[in-house]
């Protein structure tokens, strides 16, 4: 099994290298976290032969070496124990199986591109895998509203590269867009890189497709921007994660492609001046400002000696990554070179380079883009996406630290300053209970005691369901656990994730 595993590795994809470094099965999820399997039907010879039926033998995966992917997560912590593969190409495929499966009471696991950093995107026991990989077509794009209507399969990057074409780009970026699914983003709500300028996906995505657990197609694809003819049933399926519907089609805004791009990159000597430096560039470069990302001392130091990375300026306790997007080149790298000179004049910045070319801009957005995966790398590592109010934002990586002493390799922090999202990494050699206990719940009750959220972008999936009520009260939670109730009442769509089974 391990020889086919090894075989599956992509030379051409980092992100696929660094998943697969360690070639190592992770722990089974259901035996990792004590989990009981549910009273959901067991798939028989002829239920393979029915999805056998109407999608032919080579879109029913059920060799265990083809299936195994499907079973890991990005991050190798969950591993589930399905043993068959859909791959619907169309919504009917989509609406005919579910329909089988709710009758039969079938569990089924919706997986995009299987990036997901909460173990959403994988079954946790023999829950059926419905992959969107060939659901990849792109319907129609209107160069003038900027409304792209795509099939939920669709790669981000290879959406943004054909929306470039006609002078748009996708409303979101992030380091996982070469696989990562447009169907998994919407299921996810992603945040990204760029969410401080064009807003997030409750704003961009016009509207959504969605298959019901009993096959119902709800037809929400209107692409105007303004619809205020009832409930706005589109946000259920946004960052639902895959538990009340799965996601089939996606009408989504994409901005004008900015005729001009500027990247600074700067180190700072302390947390306080990130957040001074922050402010000064909300004021300075004001309408421009595209991204404001901030990485610590560790974060960029695993990135280069692990990945082999260069830095472009020297080591610093912090470093700061600002880009702008505008419309006139002169006006815009002015700017951002005046920020920067009178940032060294005042002292916040201490050293930074500015780019405009794109070979320049690239190596610097591939050392930021590339601390999600660094870390993996010496090990194992466990991840935490929160939210915190902007003058605790770093807070938590030296207590961390202190707390964690010489258990742990590494605990670095970094994230997107703008939206106030801090992606905490603690590196360990291999997984340990006993690491895990000293993390959590602790995280989640400090990021709780500053009214921050538990998961800023990645959502709850398996890993967090438990925890969840730590951002939600209990009449939140009541009404979440009655519209699962109404609209998958057999539990079918992705078990044992977000919801907790007692609310
Ligand atoms: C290197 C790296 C960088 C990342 N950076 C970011 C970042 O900056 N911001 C951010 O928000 N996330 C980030 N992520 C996390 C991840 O990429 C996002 O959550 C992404 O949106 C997941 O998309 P996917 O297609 O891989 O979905 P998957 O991982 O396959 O699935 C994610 C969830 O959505 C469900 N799902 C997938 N497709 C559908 C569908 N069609 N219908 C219904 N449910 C579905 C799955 O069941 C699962 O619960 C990063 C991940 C990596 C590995």
């Amino acid at each position: 099994m391990i020889k086919s595993f090894v075989k599956l590795i992509s030379k051409n994809n980092v992100l696929e290298q660094i998943r697969y470094a360690s070639q190592a099965l992770p722990q089974l999820s259901s035996e990792k976290y004590n989990i009981k399997r549910k009273t959901f039907g067991t798939i028989e010879p002829s239920d393979v032969g029915y999805f056998r039926s109407i999608l032919g033998e080579e879109r029913v995966l059920t060799d265990e070496s083809d299936v195994l992917p499907y079973n890991i997560d990005w991050i190798k912590n969950c591993r589930g124990q399905s043993r068959v593969v859909l791959k619907p190409r169309s919504t009917e495929e989509v609406s005919t199986i579910l329909k089988y499966c709710n009758d039969k009471r079938l569990a089924v696991c919706p997986q995009g591109g299987n990036t997901g950093l909460v173990g959403g995107s994988v079954p946790v026991f023999d829950e059926i895998v419905i992959s969107f990989a060939l659901m990849n077509k792109i319907d129609t794009l209107d160069d003038l509203s900027g409304a792209l209507v795509c099939e939920a399969g669709c790669i981000l990057e290879n959406l943004d590269n054909y929306v470039r074409e006609h002078g748009l780009i996708m409303p979101l970026d992030l380091g996982a867009k070469g696989t990562c699914h447009i169907g998994g983003n919407t299921s996810t709500n992603a945040g990204g890189l760029r969410l401080l300028r064009y807003g997030n996906l409750h704003g961009s995505v016009l509207g959504i497709e969605a298959v019901k657990a009993d096959g119902t197609v709800i037809d929400c694809l209107r692409a105007l921007k303004k619809d205020n003819t009832g409930y706005h049933l589109k946000h259920l399926f946004i960052g639902s994660e895959g538990t009340l519907g799965l996601v089939t089609k996606v009408a989504i805004h994409c901005p004008v492609l900015p005729k001009s791009v500027n990247l600074g990159f700067f180190g700072v000597k302390n947390f306080e001046n990130v957040l001074k430096l922050y402010k000064s560039a909300k004021s300075k470069l004001g309408e421009i400002l595209s991204a404001f990302e901030m990485a610590d001392f560790d974060s960029i130091d695993c990135t280069v000696k692990n990945l082999k990375l260069p830095n472009p300026i020297s080591e610093y306790p912090f470093y700061v990554l600002v880009e702008t997007h505008g419309s006139d080149e002169a006006h815009d790298s002015e700017k951002l070179t005046r920020f920067l000179a009178s940032e060294m004049e005042t002292g916040l910045i201490v050293d930074g380079t500015v780019a405009s070319e794109p070979a320049k801009m690239q190596t610097i957005w591939n050392l930021r883009e590339s601390i999600a995966g660094a870390g993996l790398a010496g090990g194992y590592v466990f991840k935490y996406d929160v939210s915190i109010p902007l003058k605790n934002y770093y807070d938590l990586v030296p207590i961390l630290r202190k707390r964690l002493g010489d258990k742990a390799l590494k605990v670095f922090g970094y994230g997107h300053v703008g939206d106030g999202n801090i992606h905490i990494n603690v590196t360990v050699p291999q997984y340990t209970k006993e690491v895990s206990s000293l993390l959590e719940p602790y995280i989640f009750e400090e990021v709780s005691k500053v009214n921050g959220s538990i998961s800023a972008e990645h959502g709850i999936g398996f890993r967090k369901p438990m925890y969840i009520h730590y951002s939600k009260d209990q009449s939140a939670l009541q009404l979440m656990k009655d519209l699962k109730q109404l609209m998958d009442p057999n539990g079918i769509l992705n078990p044992y994730k977000v919801l907790p089974d007692a609310v």
